[in-house]
């Protein structure tokens, strides 16, 4: 039976290092931004704005939500970012996706700042992760990579499947696991014979959206998994809904070594991992040095 990876625990230590930054606290300066956009009128959006808000508080940084409703047009969202851009009381920005369908998702992605981009997503900290310069890391993946190396200590030499290849998570994913000098293989809907793929793997990582579609039989025995789905399905109970991961838990905990479970894996580590780069892009814009690898 696989050992459980608790993302909860691990998010909740994460936290308490970054508590332990005591200096942002005494001197007030660092607080993270967090611009709704359109976005805040949907509701799962409206959840994660709310918890992202609550738990920089609780670490004691400040939390600004701008939110805007729907029919905001793009320029002034665009006019709000790039006013977060210069206040010099504002580290982090992030925009809540996704945004409404009259906006340019890029566009305004690519009006953050880059040394305030928390969330990662900006063309300029996706070209420093792909070319090993130091940057801000997309905040999912790199809870996934942590989890991981927490778990396995180094992971050179190891075979890593991420099924997946959206921006936010599969393609980070993969060029984390190839810095850790893993050999990356990214499987997507055009992959053939899937199963097969994954069955090669020392480390599998799902980010596809499907509910419990790797199943226990796909894996090498004693493989690490790492589940970033999320989905909510119909309950045993009429009317109620459970969330379930892109991986099929019990029949993959059979085979696999190690797993994270949903809930309680991998979301709560995108929060934790969140607090943590605005943390680091405090100490980087006051010019503090700072053990950044001890967050
Ligand atoms: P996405 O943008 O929809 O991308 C899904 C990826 O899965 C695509 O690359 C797609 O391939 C691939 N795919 C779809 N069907 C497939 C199939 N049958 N076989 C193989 N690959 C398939 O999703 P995402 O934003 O990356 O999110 C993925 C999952 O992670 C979702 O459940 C989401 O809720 C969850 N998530 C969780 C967190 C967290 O905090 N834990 C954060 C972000 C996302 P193509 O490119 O070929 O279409």
């Amino acid at each position: 039976m696989a050992q459980i990876i608790d993302g909860k625990a691990f998010a909740e230590g994460l936290r308490a290092r970054g508590d332990g930054c005591r200096w942002l606290r005494s001197e007030d300066r660092t607080q993270a931004g967090t611009c709704g956009g359109a976005g805040g009128e949907d509701p799962a959006s409206q959840v994660y704005v709310r918890n992202k808000g609550k738990q920089t508080l609780a670490c004691g940084m400040a939390s600004f939500e701008h939110k805007l409703p729907a029919d905001t047009s793009e320029e002034e969202l665009l006019a709000v970012v790039e006013r977060l851009n210069t206040d010099p009381a504002v580290d982090g920005i992030l925009v809540q996706l996704p945004l409404p369908s009259h906006m340019n998702e890029q566009k305004v992605i690519a009006t953050i700042n880059p040394d305030k981009d928390v969330d990662g997503f900006h063309v300029v900290n996706v070209g420093r992760l792909a070319t090993g310069l130091p940057g801000f890391v997309p905040c999912t993946p790199l809870g996934c990579v942590m989890l991981l190396k927490d778990r396995l200590g180094s992971l050179s030499g190891l075979d890593a499947v991420v099924i997946g290849r959206s921006n936010i998570v599969g393609k980070p994913m993969a060029q984390l696991l190839l810095a850790e000098s893993c050999t990356v293989t990214v499987a997507h809907s055009r992959t053939r014979d899937l199963p097969e793929v994954v069955r090669r793997a020392d480390i599998v990582v799902a980010a596809v959206g499907r509910p419990e579609m790797v199943k226990g039989d796909w894996l090498k025995p004693g493989a690490t998994v790492i589940d970033v789905g999320i989905n909510r399905v119909p309950g045993s109970e009429e009317g109620k809904t459970r969330l379930v991961g892109d991986v099929d838990f019990a029949s993959a905990s059979e085979v696999a070594g190690a797993i994270t479970p949903v809930p309680g894996g991998v979301g709560p580590m995108t929060i934790a991992v969140l607090l943590r780069n605005t943390i680091v892009a405090a100490h980087r814009n006051a010019g503090l040095s700072f053990d950044e690898g001890s967050l």
